[in-house]
């Protein structure tokens, strides 16, 4: 076993502190990873807390993992010592249920292995996540990263950008389209920066008036501050496509409302309660709500590799793991430009 350090709550009420635990030795297909950054999810945050009421502790969070190959296993053919490498939420999946085999891990049928707050193949060893010194990942669940980005920069895609690039891509947003994101924090923000580089006319909704500049900074064209209702009701219908990454209660029917016909809302957002649904806001031009979750590995891959393509990556504030704790206080504020990444170094 690989003695590992990191960061762990012990209950959700508890703070982040450091942690000792085992890592396994890597087996022929692993490559261990020293972990360079790890991003700061609100999701981390959520389970943290047991927002979501699954948390299981002690709990190290992290699933935006990125950093340098030390040791691979004898049959690993990908990676190589010393080459940088990805991971995202999940590390392993059942591998045979129709959803593995399309590539769309993410909804595994069977068992997911979630990158913390979940088990592995055995469904007993708990999983540990990226606030921490390493990883061991079997390379089909290891992202190749590309040099040509800021590292620090590049950690947040593993989760924010590619729950935003996936329903960007699977609802075809593209040229001449309007489309909204509600909610500019660390999703919100990644999906401006994809939807606008896919060549759509994009509107951020947000509730902090002091991000417009850095809205139009990332590449939206539009900015509506929502504490306004008035304002929204004055672009009723017309948007092609909205991406609601907001992490708390809000009234979504706003934005349903200004979905031109069929139209798709897609909920990224996780908030800890369920949101409620007018019917008529729904059924008035034949309006779909979508949901999406991450994305699998070969799409991720293909996140990475567009956003190295087009100079694309996470606007991050680089913290040492000892301010984590005011990390979660401002990132639940809103108040966060627009990632919180973890600097390793300072374990
Ligand atoms: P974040 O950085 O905290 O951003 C959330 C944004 O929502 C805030 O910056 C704020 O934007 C807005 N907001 C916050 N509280 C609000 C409120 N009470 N009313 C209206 N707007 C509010 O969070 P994140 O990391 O981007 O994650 C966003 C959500 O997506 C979380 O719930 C997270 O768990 C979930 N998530 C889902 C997936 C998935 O696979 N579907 C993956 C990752 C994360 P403004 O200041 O612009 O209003
Ligand atoms: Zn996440
Ligand atoms: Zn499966």
């Amino acid at each position: 076993m690989i003695p590992t350090r990191g960061y762990a709550t012990q209950g959700p009420t508890a703070d982040l502190e450091p942690f000792s635990f085992q890592r396994r030795e890597p087996g022929p297909h692993d490559v261990l990873i020293e972990i360079q950054y790890c991003g700061v999810c609100h999701s981390d945050i959520h389970q943290a807390r047991n927002e979501w009421q699954n948390s299981i502790y002690p709990m190290v969070p992290g699933h935006e993992i990125v950093g340098r190959v030390a040791r691979v296993g004898s049959s690993v053919t990908k990676f190589g010592e010393g080459d940088l490498a990805g991971v995202g939420c999940f590390v392993d999946s059942c591998r045979v249920c129709n959803n593995c085999k399309d590539g769309e891990e993410q909804y595994c049928e069977n068992h997911l292995v979630a990158t913390y707050n979940g088990t592995e193949k055995d469904e007993k060893t708990p999983t540990f996540g990226g606030y921490s010194s390493q990883i061991v990942v079997d390379e089909a669940y290891t992202l190749k990263v590309p040099d040509s980005l800021p590292l620090e920069r590049v950690a947040p895609l593993l989760c924010a950008g590619i729950t935003t690039y996936s329903p960007l891509r699977r609802f075809k947003v593209g040229e001449g389209q309007k489309v909204g994101v509600v909610g500019l924090g660390g999703l919100g923000h990644m999906g401006v920066k994809l939807a606008a580089s896919m060549g759509a006319r994009v509107t951020v909704f947000s509730t902090s008036p002091s991000k417009e500049k850095d809205a139009r900074d990332l590449g939206a064209h539009d900015f509506v501050v929502t504490r306004d209702p008035q304002r929204l009701e004055a672009l009723a219908g017309k948007y092609d496509f909205i991406l609601d990454a907001v992490s708390a209660q809000h009234d979504i029917n706003l934005y349903l409302n200004l979905l031109r016909r069929e139209g798709v809302l897609a909920l990224v957002g996780a908030p800890e309660k369920p949101l409620e649904v007018g019917a008529f806001p729904l059924l008035t031009n034949g309006r779909a709500l979508a949901g999406s979750m991450i994305g699998g590995i070969r799409e991720t891959q293909e996140m990475l590799d567009y956003c190295a393509e087009h100079g694309i990556a996470s606007d991050v504030e680089v913290i040492p793991i000892q301010r984590i704790g005011e990390a979660y206080e401002r990132t639940v504020r809103g108040d966060v430009r627009y990632r919180f990444v973890i600097d390793m170094s300072t374990l």
